[in-house]
């Protein structure tokens, strides 16, 4: 297939006229893989046609949020219905006692909740909170790990900031990222002696329970366990970024595949059905510390927007009615795509390290195992980029990042797995030539 781009390239003339970078989220720029970004026109389950009508087999979905793939009819439904009855409100509704009900089903450590409305906004505001309730400053994050865009947070991120090899960001005062401390992911014995160089001076430590932003790493075995008898032994708030893997490695996201309880979770993507919403909760008598109630201020003009609302509520049914379903059906097919393409590299002679959990994964183009930012760091990004550059032409449209996860949705069966099996044959073999 060769494509034509041609409406979409005028439209990234004009884009970059007026947009930095043509974006309004620097992922979305095609730096580091090449290429012309294509401009989506439309989408519909596992598929995203660009302006000049070309199809592709959608691996990203919108970042996460699109589990049970794009237009999906019900929630198309909901965001109508709740159009119809006025966009925002600025008072109170009963669809947000709703939704909360339905994510407190969904996560029994959540007790109280607050939504906002990304999942920048979400951990921005766990972590003041777990200051405000501590009465500490620091916090510890890890390498490659994102947690949005606030300032605290930049420091050493994963996602964009990784993939343009920036460390942190300009515009963040010093003093500012000095209270945040960043340590390799799956080190416990570096969380050891963070705590113990600074002991009752750690507010919390967050962390991404399965890291997606540096690409997909699992966590080893015990480590979340670990994270949590350190943080309890010193009084720290463990909080969990579940933005993307909650909803997605399982209902209950990773706290429930892992077996561990945060004093507070954020929330984001899954949760607003690919409306803008997140949310942060946890332990009640942390989140009562929250203004009205207590000293902590957080606010937000649209937080708990009933269009947001509406869709998430829908989203959430769907996963929950159909729970087992659903999570072995993602299961399945994230394998068998896995499995399908690491066994065409094999043939091509390409070395590649697919690291996988559940419906998120990740093929990096490293012979070494991936287990924090810096064995992910050993990827060759140029090969990846020809990878992607090669999907792109063939129909596949993958995240345009080496350190970034793709998701599966429900709308991707048996006939994508081949599609994209099929595709990854035409791309790594081009690899090698
Ligand atoms: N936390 C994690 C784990 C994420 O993956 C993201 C976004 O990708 C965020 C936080 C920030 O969410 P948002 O982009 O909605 O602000």
């Amino acid at each position: 297939m060769t494509r034509s781009l041609t409406r979409s390239r005028q439209l990234q003339l004009r884009a970059e006229q007026l947009l930095p970078g043509g974006v309004d989220s620097p992922v979305r720029a095609f730096r580091a893989v090449g290429g012309d970004p294509p401009f989506v026109a439309r989408a519909e389950g596992a598929y995203l046609f660009d302006a000049d009508g070309n199809r592709y087999l959608d691996f990203f979905g919108s970042w996460g949020p699109m589990i049970l793939g794009h237009a999906f009819p019900p929630v198309v439904e909901a965001i109508r219905e709740a159009a119809g009855k006025g966009a925002s409100f600025g008072a109170s509704t009963a669809a947000e006692g709703d939704l909360a009900e339905l994510v407190r089903r969904c996560f029994p450590s959540v007790e109280k909740l607050r939504f906002v409305s990304s999942g920048t906004e979400a951990c921005m505001s766990a972590v003041r909170l777990a200051r405000g309730f501590t009465g500490r400053n620091f916090v510890i994050k890890f390498e490659g790990c994102y947690h949005g865009h606030s300032d605290a947070m930049l420091v050493k991120a994963g996602s964009g900031v990784a993939t343009l090899g920036i460390p942190g960001s300009a515009g963040v005062p010093a003093e500012t990222a000095m209270h945040t401390l960043a340590l390799p992911f799956n080190d416990l014995e570096a969380v050891k002696a963070a705590f113990a160089a600074r002991p009752g001076e750690i507010a919390c430590v967050i962390v991404e329970p399965v890291v997606g932003n540096a690409g997909t790493i699992p966590p080893a075995e015990g480590y979340l366990q670990g994270l949590r008898e350190i943080t309890e032994r010193d009084g720290a708030l463990l909080i969990l970024d579940e933005v993307m893997t909650g909803f997605r490695v399982s209902l209950g996201g990773a706290q429930q595949v892992y077996g561990v309880k945060p004093d507070l979770t954020t929330l984001g993507k899954i949760i607003g059905g690919g409306l803008p919403c997140g949310a942060f909760g946890g332990r009640a008598d942390v989140m009562d510390k929250l203004a009205p109630l207590g000293p902590v201020y957080q606010a937000g003009t649209l937080s708990g927007n009933p269009l947001a609302m509406a869709a998430g509520i829908a989203t959430l049914r769907e996963l929950m009615a159909r729970e087992g379903e659903i999570y072995s059906g993602l299961e399945k097919t994230t394998k068998a795509i896995a499995d399908g393409v690491a066994a065409v590299a094999r043939e091509a002679g390409v070395v590649l390290t697919t690291n996988r959990v559940g419906s998120m994964f990740t093929w990096f183009f490293t012979g070494e195992p991936v287990t924090d930012f810096a064995s992910a760091a050993t990827s060759d990004t140029a090969a990846f980029g020809r990878f992607h550059r090669g999907m792109l032409e063939a129909g596949v449209w993958l995240p345009p990042s080496q350190f970034e996860a793709a998701f599966v949705s429900t709308a991707h069966g048996a006939t994508e797995v081949e599609m994209v099996v099929e595709a990854a044959r035409k791309a790594l073999v081009n690899q090698v030539t």
